[in-house]
């Protein structure tokens, strides 16, 4: 079946692939709406077309979790947030979201740069590592600093699902850790994928590609076990730089 730019792509019961602007958004259609990831500003329209083609609304719409404070994944928040709409985002990126036009230009930094585009409106809800939404029986948010201080991953036990955000891409036809070039502290983003390796996962959805469900549990043990491996190496190199017989 064909589908039209904006149409909603089923990834697990009740929830749907809503290609937005610079990411994808993630639909959960229970009695009310939730949104995870909200695409770049003007993502709205495209938001509303794919849930009126699910025979849903946006006013039922009562939440929206960011995975993390990229323009990409927050800038659409603003228009699609009202007085009854619960914004949750980590507080590390929320932090971060809370830059003017004038810092942004007096301090040039990407991240500066970033966090001004995608600001969002001031009542953002701060979700912590442990926590459990009320979403699909349960959506467990696990924090994975790296890609930026306050990005997570969102677990759901009961569909095994796992939503990744920008934590873990998909490149040349695999799995592969967070984007080197986007990434605040690509060590850090490799070391938070142990995190992730012991939970039952069978699909892992991205901020930016189409799920994986071929091993996926196995797929998460693996980057898992290459960052340890790293972090062994790296730890073994700094104690050696310190070692007396190295003058
Ligand atoms: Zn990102």
């Amino acid at each position: 079946m064909k589908h039209s730019v904006e149409s909603a792509t089923k990834v697990a019961p009740d929830v749907y692939a809503v290609p937005l602007l610079g990411a994808f958004g993630y639909v959960i259609c229970e009695d009310r709406l939730t949104l995870i990831d909200a695409g770049l500003p003007g993502s709205g329209v495209l938001l509303e077309r794919s849930v009126a083609g699910l025979g849903r609304s946006l006013d039922e719409l009562t939440r929206i979790i960011c995975t993390h404070g990229h323009p990409d994944h927050v800038g659409g928040v603003r228009e699609l947030a009202g007085d009854r709409v619960d914004v949750r985002m980590h507080p590390a990126d929320i932090a971060g979201l809370q830059v003017t036009l004038g810092d942004a230009v007096r301090r040039p930094s990407r991240g500066r740069l970033f966090a001004y585009l995608a600001r969002t409106p001031a009542q953002v809800v701060p979700v912590l590592d442990g926590d459990i939404l009320p979403v699909m029986g349960g959506l467990e948010v696990i924090h994975t600093p790296g890609h930026t201080p306050g990005s997570i991953c969102l677990y759901a036990a009961r569909d095994r699902l796992l939503f990744v955000g920008d934590v873990l891409t998909f490149r040349r036809g695999r799995v592969s850790y967070a984007s080197r070039i986007f990434s605040d502290d690509l060590r850090a983003a490799r070391a938070s994928v142990q995190r992730l390796a012991d939970r039952d996962v069978e699909t892992i959805i991205f901020g930016h590609d189409p799920p994986w469900r071929n091993d996926a549990k196995g797929v998460l043990k693996e980057l898992a076990a290459r960052a340890s491996r790293e972090r062994s190496r790296d730890q073994l190199a700094t104690s050696q730089e310190g070692a007396p017989w190295k003058t």
